[in-house]
């Protein structure tokens, strides 16, 4: 049997994952797991790129279990993947002086995706390490040796780098590390509660996967809908209207939704009908996962060995990397080599 290809994926631990996280990335690892060997990170120094600061940090441990528990809720399977926190794996940080060497300034400067990050953490002076961003990223990918990264279009251009970083490095040191691929999600955006076109945490426009009936009941019925239907007489417009969108992703009778829809082209269904079989729908799409998310929580032994499992794990790949990074570029200076051996300067013919 010839081994699976290694995938490489994860989060930030900045929250709790939400709807938009499940349709745009959690489905697919769910999918993907089978197929390849799934390494999943739970990208802790990614956060302080924008916030460093202690009382940042100190939210870290709690998302980290957060993020572990949506993971297994929605069906992440440890015996076949691994999860584990990014800052677990020193190596982390070893690699990533290595490959710094090999960018330059104007190249990062030029990645599509700075601006925003720094636009969304109301930075305007550029930290050295948001700079670097990509190139830690760079990291999480080769330290297990992945070969294809699940990413959203918005994050296409950070693999590109990760395989310039790869080229550049087997260039100089000889045959490394594999050129990572992209497998570019062509899920679109799922819009917010609040008709914005992203749902994000950071907009307070998120369903998340664990929340409750009542919280989603709630959140349902506040979602906006068509601002010029008045009454529920008026024609409405089915089209991009944040419940139907819903409906579509979520609501697995398509006769009810045809119907819903059909009803208020014509003027012939209340919002609050739609919103209510809406939060029916997403509450019964939930459930499961809610299920798996209260037994985890009533055995947290079990996400807690599944996280010291996968740490052990990605632990011995990051060190088997290194090493044979270390034999590659010949920075292969240990405590050993002069303790154990003969002396080094004896070969010295200078
Ligand atoms: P948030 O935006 O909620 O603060 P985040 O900043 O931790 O979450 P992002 O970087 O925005 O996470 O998203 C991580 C990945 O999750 C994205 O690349 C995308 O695949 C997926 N994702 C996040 N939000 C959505 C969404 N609304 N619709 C589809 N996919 C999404
Ligand atoms: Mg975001």
């Amino acid at each position: 049997m010839t081994a699976k290809p290694r995938l490489l994926t994860g989060d930030r631990p900045t929250g709790r994952l939400h709807l938009g996280h499940y349709v745009g990335s959690l489905a697919n690892r769910v999918r993907l797991q089978h197929q390849y060997e799934s390494f999943f990170i739970i990208a802790d120094l990614h956060t302080l790129t924008t916030k460093p600061e202690p009382e940042h940090i100190k939210d870290i441990p709690l998302y980290i279990k957060e993020t572990v528990l949506d993971y297994l809720a929605v069906g992440i399977d440890p015996q076949v993947s691994t999860i584990f926190v990014q800052s677990a794996i020193p190596e982390t940080y070893q690699l990533n002086l290595l490959f710094e060497m090999l960018v330059t300034v104007p190249r990062l400067e030029r990645m599509p995706t700075l601006k925003d990050m720094a636009r969304d953490a109301n930075i305007d002076s550029m930290p050295f390490g948001l700079l670097g961003y990509p190139i830690l990223q760079a990291v999480d990918i080769l330290l297990p040796r992945a070969q294809v990264v699940p990413v959203g279009r918005d994050n296409q251009s950070h693999v590109e780098l990760a395989r310039e970083l790869v080229r550049r490095f087997n260039n100089l040191y000889g045959e490394t590390f594999p050129e990572p691929e992209p497998i570019i999600g062509d899920v679109p955006l799922l819009v917010g509660t609040d008709g914005q076109n992203k749902m994000s945490k950071s907009l307070g426009n998120a369903i998340y996967l664990s929340d409750d009936a009542e919280t989603v009941r709630q959140k349902v019925m506040n979602m906006y809908t068509d601002p010029k239907r008045l009454r529920a007489t008026d024609p409405g417009t089915v089209e991009g209207n944040p419940v139907f969108i819903y409906h579509d992703a979520f609501n697995p009778s398509k006769a009810e939704v045809d119907d819903l829809k059909e009803r208020y082209r014509q003027g012939k269904v209340g919002d609050v009908e739609v919103k209510q079989k809406l939060a029916v729908a997403i509450n019964n799409f939930l459930e499961p996962f809610r299920e798996k998310r209260a037994y985890f929580l009533a055995h947290p032994m079990i996400p807690n060995d599944v996280l010291a499992n996968g740490i052990r794990r990605m632990q011995a790949e990051a060190k088997a990397t290194m090493e044979l990074v270390r034999e590659k570029t010949g920075l292969s200076y240990s405590l050993d080599l002069f303790v154990d051996q003969v002396d080094i300067f004896g070969e010295y013919d200078g």
